[in-house]
């Protein structure tokens, strides 16, 4: 209990078509300000994530009416704030969940961005927006992607309730449920939601509380995944002053403490003279760990935290170190720059493309071709180097630091964009 006080221990991701509300219901449900980039350093790296945490508190009265007893707030409250429902004013709330929101900055038709993201992700919100048609391109192709990696707790948010009628909202809540079907949101509850007006979140924040919380590894050897990375030092800032590398993500096992070395794989790219590439893991102590403005002594599984590092900050600047791998020293799997990956499964059509329908379906793969791939957060170019039916092997452009079953989606340039084609499993 102390531990979700400080540190959130869930990821819910947001998907969707853009501008269908995803940074808005953000807002709305953990009551991220402005304000909040006005705060100093170390604060500001995890506004620079673009990411947000909050709390899901519920009243302690069980008579108190839902899903008003619901309610969330940003991640610095107290631990027991008093319930705000009339009638129930002098009770205590209790904290449910500490969650992290794994929102896709920028450019949301990026799908590797949003693929690098989703492998954290314990649950995720689609977004749907009420007044257009069900799907848009990227609904379907973000549904597809969460498909494939098997992503449970999806809850489907049916947003910008507040511009339409109220029988248009029963047609495309209908249309909804088609739209689920065969896949694994297919049960995934839909809510109504106006995130603009707040509308219903407390609906929301019921059903994030329903989430369970993944059963988590506390005992293995630490594993981070890295999907930021950062130099916080302001330009011109004195030797004595300097801070270390910054890295940001989520531990998928094990407990990362305040003081110990790390390993980061693949670590630091060179060439050799004959155009070889090579890589050295980059050794360094933590110097410090933060979920958002709260200091840690030490970090578990799941949510998004900072890793303060004693490592030279240019190494990490500009999200340098995304993709990589953080862990005890010693204990990281094999770096590849050569992949065999097998169980190759393509989808049958192109989805999250407008193309004409002789051209929707998905080509085998072609010996020669250049695909991405994104294994765990890492997105790397990939040529193929032999093709089969379900099987290839592939020359990557960077080194990939995962190991042997570990899942590979597959993407292809199309009109212009990187598109998801399918996925297969790292062989031996
Ligand atoms: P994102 O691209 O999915 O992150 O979408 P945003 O959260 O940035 O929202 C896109 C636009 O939709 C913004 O102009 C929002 O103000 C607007 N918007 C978001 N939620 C609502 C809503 O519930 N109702 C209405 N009317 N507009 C909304
Ligand atoms: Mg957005």
């Amino acid at each position: 209990p102390e531990v979700i006080s400080r540190q959130p221990t869930i990821n819910i991701g947001l998907i969707g078509h853009v501008a269908h509300g995803k940074t808005t219901v953000v807002r709305a449900i953990s009551g991220i300000q402005t304000t909040r980039f006005k705060c100093e350093l170390e604060c500001n790296i995890t506004v620079k994530l673009g990411y947000a945490n909050a709390k899901i508190y519920k009243c302690e009265d069980e008579s108190c009416p839902r899903p008003l007893c619901y309610k969330s707030y940003g991640s610095g409250k107290e631990d027991n704030p008093p319930c705000d429902v009339p009638g129930f004013k002098n009770c205590k709330m209790k904290l449910l969940r500490h969650i992290s929101f794994v929102d896709c900055p920028g450019h949301e038709i990026l799908m590797t961005r949003m693929l690098s993201g989703a492998t954290i992700m314990d649950g995720a919100f689609l977004l749907i927006a009420a007044n257009e048609s069900c799907p848009q391109p990227q609904t379907l192709e973000h549904l597809s992607a969460v498909d494939i990696l098997k992503l449970q707790n999806l809850i489907i948010l049916q947003n910008k309730v507040d511009i339409i009628q109220q029988d248009q909202a029963r047609n495309q809540y209908k249309a909804i449920r088609e739209f689920l079907k065969g896949t694994v949101a297919e049960g995934a509850p839909v809510v109504p939601i106006s995130a603009q007006l707040q509308y219903n979140i407390d609906a929301v924040c019921e059903y994030i509380a329903r989430i369970p919380i993944p059963k988590r590894d506390f005992v293995s050897p630490p594993r981070m995944v890295v999907i930021r990375s950062f130099d916080v030092n302001k330009p011109g800032c004195g030797i004595d002053d300097m801070k270390g590398g910054v890295v940001g993500g989520s531990i998928i096992k094990g407990v990362l403490k305040v003081n110990q070395m790390v390993e980061l794989r693949p670590g630091i790219l060179d060439k050799t003279a004959d155009g070889k590439i090579i890589c050295r893991p980059i050794y360094s102590r933590i110097m410090s760990l933060f979920a958002e403005q709260n200091k840690l002594q030490f970090a578990v599984p799941g949510g998004l935290i900072g890793v303060g590092t004693s490592m030279d900050p240019s190494l990490s600047r500009s999200d340098m170190l995304v993709g990589q791998v953080l862990g005890d020293v010693g204990t990281l799997p094999e770096v590849y720059i050569e992949l065999k990956i097998r169980k190759i499964k393509l989808l049958r059509r192109h989805v999250g493309v407008e193309k004409k329908e002789s051209e929707m379906q998905v080509s085998n793969l072609v010996k020669g071709e250049v695909l991405m791939l994104n294994i765990l957060s890492m997105a790397t170019g990939a040529q193929v180097i032999k093709a089969r039916n379900n099987s290839a092997k592939l020359q990557l452009t960077a080194p990939v630091c995962t190991g042997i079953g570990e899942k590979v989606v597959l993407s292809r340039r199309v009109g212009g964009h990187w598109r998801l084609i399918g996925w297969g499993e790292i062989e031996d």
